[in-house]
């Protein structure tokens, strides 16, 4: 069958090759690839700047959904369901984390990650996954359902968010998401399922963002600065990683506020910043701001849930691009699109 591999840690190995079929083991699923997501970390990993370097290759891809084809005897599952499989599986020690199902808040760093960390990605026409680390898909949401693994950070994210905030009173009314990207928009998407009033910030003046935006009732700022937005937020998703605004949102939120910190940096671009002046502000409001990355089951079953609750017609259009398995490198180039996927089945 065919999959997408590279050599983790050397530039120039993407390809579309021949692999051998997954045997599924005790309690594993066989899964019919359909679609696969391509996201930043995806270009970082074939790129050679992530990931853990090796000799052998490995098969891409972390954002799957597939049609169960076979399943062990007893299963919760029957052939036909539409699956996802989770990325991350715990440590092998496990850390107080891992072994509480928490793996997403691994605490060694040993635990692995389909497509990206020592385990064989989702990028094939066929693959297995253990039944107890798939997630079973509202047949409605269909292909959509590509969308349910980064909706699951943004799920994470907002799950904490609400964490954070319980420890006093709270009751946020409004939400600014720097980055319309694809965590960006899904993030939006979950902040007015909440029924919060919604700003987004990107530098994008045009194309399908600003459309995107309008059309979950929230409000777009084309700018590259937080002096655009105009007032303080009670919440900041922070999903750009890029310096300046990280910092500025730490110096812009209302009292009491929360700044999730969502966005990857690339590092090696030092800024300068009044550090006085952030700790005073944070302090002076009794602010939070936290890091949030990966997701459990728990936050897959909620971003399932949030996605089936949306407009189906609102999530096509964050999928700008739509790929065959056979042209799958030109995915990893990077271009304007929200969100490229790859059809496993062509
Ligand atoms: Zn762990």
């Amino acid at each position: 069958m065919r999959a997408i591999t590279f050599v983790p840690g050397k530039q120039g190995t993407l390809g579309v090759t021949e692999v051998p079929e997954p045997e599924p083991g005790a309690g594993e699923l066989l899964v019919q690839g359909l679609a696969l997501g391509i996201c930043g970390t995806d270009r970082e990993l074939i790129s050679g700047e992530y990931g853990w370097p090796r000799q052998e290759p490995m098969i891409l891809g972390h954002e799957s959904l597939g049609q169960v084809l076979q399943v062990p005897d007893g299963s919760a599952y029957s052939p036909g369901d539409l699956v996802v499989g989770v990325v991350r599986r715990p440590d092998p020690v496990p850390c107080g984390a891992c072994a509480r199902g928490e793996f997403d808040m691994c605490r060694n760093g040993e635990y692995t990650e389909r497509g990206i960390k020592e385990r064989d990605g989702y990028g094939s026409e066929r693959w297995t996954v253990e039944a107890a680390y798939a997630v079973k898909i509202d047949p409605a949401l269909g292909t959509l359902g590509v969308l349910v693994e980064p909706a699951s950070v943004v799920a994470k994210a907002w799950e904490h968010i609400e964490a954070i905030g319980s420890r006093a009173w709270f009751e946020p009314r409004t939400v600014l998401v720097t980055g319309a990207g694809p965590i960006g928009l899904l993030g939006a998407l979950l902040s007015r399922q909440r029924g919060l009033e919604v700003h987004v910030l990107d530098r994008a003046a045009d194309g399908v963002k600003p459309a995107l935006v309008a059309d979950l009732d929230a409000t777009y700022h084309a700018a590259s600065d937080l002096k655009a937005v105009g007032f303080k937020p009670d919440i900041i998703l922070e999903c750009t990683g890029a310096g300046p605004l990280v910092f500025d949102a730490m110096l812009n939120t209302a009292e009491a506020g929360i700044v999730c910190l969502a966005g990857v940096s690339a590092g090696g671009r030092p800024i300068s910043a009044d550090a006085g002046q952030i700790n005073r502000d944070i302090v002076l409001e009794n602010d939070v701001v936290f890091g949030t990355v990966n997701a459990n089951l728990r936050h897959y079953r909620a971003a399932a849930d949030a996605l089936s609750q949306a407009d189906p017609a609102w999530l096509e259009r964050l999928i700008t691009r739509r790929l065959p398995l056979d042209r799958a490198t030109e995915a990893l180039e990077r271009g304007q699109d929200v969100k490229v996927v790859i059809d496993l089945t062509t």
